[in-house]
């Protein structure tokens, strides 16, 4: 199965929906983080999920979902970007156990100070355009709940999610109830019960069929009674967007003294990254590299 996330219209219904599914894409970062079970299935299934809702948006950039846990996980964060590439990481908290079979909830809220957050990052980001965060106290036991309660407090359309991830997939449904304005779709040719039923019918969905089938066959086995238009999928793929260009602004950023008391201590300065697990390593060689040449700056000119 191909890494995709497709649109799709339930007419009658007034309901449009995005599925996902990850098959390589998932692979990719789960094989990045050596993870207990329960936090593997958290973060694919919150993989999904940053996928769905990104789809929904018409953006250009980066939507990133942040859960800062108070328990045996004290970060997850997972970014979909509007051009298919998604990474995602986690840190967990020393000595805290995790049971085999556990929500999230117990994972990241244990003491009630979890916390969720959705930040969007625009595309060529200015002062004009910055960055957009709401963050709001963790509600739910698992990552469709929190998810929910999330769009619901943001006063979103009224959305659902159902989410699955194992070791190799990760898959999920979305579904989004319509406004009514419009008139697009006669009064006389949609139910008024359609958002109930068409959520009824994806309750029946087991996480094991969403992640053995694909999303074609799947929109049909669900709502073989509707009419369903499907829109082209997108592809999503991994991809981590550092570079050992950004490892070396952020080393300039430090400063000359910064930088030469890390070389004091350290034969070299190894700068890992989070959500890849590439490390960027600068020797005394490097790092005085750093230093002899100012950068160019775009748009700046040295001459008076
Ligand atoms: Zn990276």
């Amino acid at each position: 199965m191909d890494d995709s996330v497709q649109r799709f219209l339930l007419e009658g219904a007034s309901v449009r929906g995005e599925i996902v599914s990850l098959d390589h894409s998932w692979r990719e970062i789960a094989r990045r983080h050596a993870l207990p079970e329960p936090v593997l299935k958290a973060l694919g299934e919150l993989t999904a999920a940053a996928v769905l809702l990104a789809a929904t948006l018409k953006f250009e950039g980066a939507l990133i979902l942040q859960i800062h846990g108070d328990s045996a996980v004290s970060l997850i964060v997972v970014e979909a970007r509007s051009d298919g590439r998604v990474r995602a990481t986690v840190k967990l908290r020393e000595g805290e156990p995790i049971p085999d079979t556990v929500s999230l909830s117990h994972l990241v809220n244990r003491r009630g100070r979890g916390r969720f957050a959705v930040t969007l990052d625009p595309a060529g980001r200015t002062d004009a355009r910055q960055a957009w965060q709401g963050i709001v106290p963790f509600e739910g036991e698992t990552v469709a709940e929190v998810l929910e309660h999330y769009m619901s407090r943001s006063e979103q359309l009224p959305t659902r999610l159902w989410l699955a991830a194992n070791g190799d997939r990760a898959s999920g449904l979305l579904l989004q109830r319509l406004p009514d304005e419009g008139g697009k779709i006669p009064a006389s040719l949609t139910d008024p019960d359609g958002w109930n039923r068409m959520q009824h019918l994806a309750d029946t969905l087991e996480p094991e069929e969403l992640l053995s089938t694909a999303p074609s066959p799947l929109l049909e086995r669900m709502f073989w009674q509707e009419a369903v238009s499907g829109f082209t999928p997108r592809s999503i793929h991994f991809g981590c967007g550092c570079s050992r260009d950004k490892v070396a602004a952020m080393l300039r950023m430090l400063g000359t003294d910064e930088v030469r008391d890390i070389l004091e201590e350290r034969s070299e300065i190894e700068v890992h990254c989070d959500y890849c697990n590439d490390g960027y390593r600068f020797d005394p060689v490097d790092c005085a590299g750093l230093f002899i040449e100012p950068p160019p700056q775009p748009g700046s000119s040295n001459r008076h």
